[in-house]
């Protein structure tokens, strides 16, 4: 590991102006993915800015019903919180589905948001990778791609984001609360994180030296009858082959309202409007269900390599996808 700064500010603008004055540091919050990254020589900033005690961690009432989540909060705090049990019920559940729970008393819901892929080249720096590197090709392409995406993924870089909360989130209309160098602002959750594209080495639409503060939820009437199903290779502190945060609103059988989001397949929380649109309206049957899944995948790519595919995706999110609406039109809350 290479030696580095360490420094704790005295409050967020602090940190944010000294991580803006120098390219090469980094914020630390609760350490869960960055301090691995530092033993792998995957990151080697010069300066690390402590953020832990500089953000919220407090869950707070929104006027209008919503709830405003200190970046700080930690995943446990937030999974365990009245409001979001009851009114978040499939936030509550990704939490739960990720990591393990010592790995959840100390990660932070800003830090969740900006854990990078666990693809394993990524993460073995004797293998090329376009994410650490732009000038390297992508090791994947030609290797293992059980854990890689089907679904907005390029030539240079076929990642999945490895978060739970933030599945649920994008189905939540949650807003990132950002404070950077020149000042606030406020980005949807569905655009915070981006698409590989030509470069890959960019995870989300922050700037350099932009912070999180907080996350908003709002109001979110029909997500109290939602849930979060992760299909994983094994029971616990595994990344999701696949998963889905669903919410559902039936009335008279037929469905009224509906929100989909998928994990495990795509470089970003991918909501899933296709599906949404094809389901508003019509029978809340495994029928329609089915479809509007095949009609989310009909632009899925699998990835055929010498080593494997990840092909079996495909129909494994059209059958998450279908049961968990099902056990939603079957039990509503
Ligand atoms: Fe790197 Fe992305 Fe390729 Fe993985 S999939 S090796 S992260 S470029």
């Amino acid at each position: 590991m290479k030696p580095f700064a360490y420094a704790r500010p005295d409050d967020a603008a602090g940190a944010v102006a000294t991580v803006a004055a120098d390219p090469d540091a980094a914020f630390l919050a609760g350490g869960t993915n960055l301090v691995d990254h530092l033993k792998l020589g995957i990151a080697s900033p010069t300066t690390l800015v402590d953020v832990t005690k500089l953000t919220s961690d407090r869950i707070e009432d929104l006027p209008g019903e919503g709830l405003r989540i200190g970046a700080g909060v930690r995943n446990t705090d937030l999974a365990v919180h009245r409001r979001v049990r009851a009114e978040y019920p499939v936030l509550a559940a990704a939490l739960l589905a990720g990591a393990s729970g010592q790995l959840r008393n100390m990660a932070t819901t800003g830090g969740n948001l900006m854990q990078r892929t666990r693809c394993a080249y990524f993460q073995d720096r004797t293998t090329p990778c376009t994410k650490r590197d732009l000038s390297e090709s992508c090791s994947a392409r030609q290797g293992w791609t059980r854990y890689h995406a089907i679904l907005g993924a390029s030539e240079s870089c076929i990642a999945t984001h490895p978060s739970d909360m933030a599945v649920a989130m994008a189905i939540l209309d949650a807003q990132v609360q950002v404070l950077g160098p020149d000042g606030e602002r406020t980005i949807p959750l569905t655009e915070f994180h981006r698409l590989p594209g030509d470069d890959p080495t960019r995870d989300t639409v922050l700037g350099h030296g932009e912070l999180i503060t907080a996350v908003d939820l709002p109001a979110a009437p029909i997500a109290v009858n939602s849930t979060y199903r992760k299909v994983r290779d094994r029971a616990s502190y595994a990344f999701a082959l696949v998963s889905v945060a669903a919410a559902l609103e039936v009335v008279n059988r037929t469905v009224q309202e509906v929100r989909i989001a998928l994990g495990g397949v795509a470089h970003k929380p991918w909501r899933a409007t296709t599906a949404e649109e094809a389901l508003r309206g019509q029978a809340a049957t495994d029928a329609s269900f089915r479809a509007a899944a095949e009609a989310e995948l009909a632009s899925a790519e699998a990835v055929e390599t010498p080593v494997g595919s990840n092909a079996f995706k495909v129909p494994l999110v059209v059958g998450t996808l279908t049961a968990t609406l099902r056990s939603l039109a079957e039990e509503p809350a």
